[in-house]
């Protein structure tokens, strides 16, 4: 980085923290940008597991036994990295928002659980992509800590099934094929109601979350966009960061 996009940086941050410090709404939108800094790979780049393996798809994880069974198995091989995963300055950003009473909402395509880690309450959070931290039965719907599954899971004897009424289980996350459920769509579209919304590594290219943004600039929310790649929104966005999350956080000095 140069002088002058040093110089140039420092004006867009005095700025951005104006907006900051005046907003007392402001809610965040994360991607798989903000975790890579705690080892989380982005699965679906180059070399993620999606990559590498042909993803299993809704339907099949109900109709086919042999594509549960591999949809576990790659679940168990994800299941030690996203147990140990442990937020970073980039989640503790939005935790801070939290405390002093800015964050309005935060909405993640993210599920690492890594939001809920930095202490963010549930009921500020939506997982539009579900989360690996809970397991849900597919037939009456109840959650269970993903703990709780993982550490008496025994491949060999076949999938795991519901405790109460014998159903599927499946690790809380939204599946290829797999609709978004319509209540965490809902929530996430109230969150838009803001004043300043951070979006941050993300590409916001996978739809409809993608559009966010743009409804909270309709709204008349300003808008930053803070990821190392360029966005199909940079034009419309009040500031653009090209850089991680957690460099930007150093810059602000938050
Ligand atoms: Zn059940």
């Amino acid at each position: 980085m140069g002088i002058d996009s040093d110089i140039d940086n420092r004006t867009k941050i005095d700025s951005f923290k104006r907006i900051l410090n005046a907003s007392s709404r402001v809610t965040g939108f994360t991607g798989a940008g903000i975790s890579t800094e705690s080892g989380i790979a982005d699965y679906r780049s180059k070399g993620g597991i999606w990559d590498r393996f042909q993803p299993v798809y809704f339907d099949e994880f109900l109709s086919d036994p042999a594509k549960r069974l591999l949809y576990w198995q790659r679940k168990v091989e994800l299941w030690d990295g996203i147990k140990n995963a442990q937020p970073n300055s980039g989640h503790y950003f939005f935790k801070r928002l939290h405390d002093s009473g800015k964050l309005f909402g935060l909405i993640t395509q993210n599920i690492d659980g890594l939001h809920e880690k930095s202490g963010i309450p549930k009921d500020k959070l939506v997982n539009i992509h579900g989360t690996n931290l809970e397991v849900i039965c597919l037939q009456c719907g109840r959650l269970t800590d993903a703990h709780e599954v993982f550490d008496s899971l025994d491949l060999s004897v076949g999938v795991p099934l519901c405790a109460i009424c014998g159903g599927l289980l499946k690790p809380n996350t939204i599946s290829f094929g797999q609709e978004l459920n319509p209540a965490d769509i809902e929530r996430a579209t109230g969150f838009l109601n803001c004043e300043l919304m951070i979006a941050a590594g993300s590409t916001l290219v996978v739809h409809p979350a993608a559009s966010f943004p743009m409804i909270a600039k309709h709204n008349g929310a300003k808008l930053a966009i803070i990821t190392l790649s360029e966005t199909p929104l940079d034009s419309y966005a009040d500031f653009v960061f090209n850089m991680k999350l957690g460099e930007f956080v150093k810059l602000i000095g938050t």
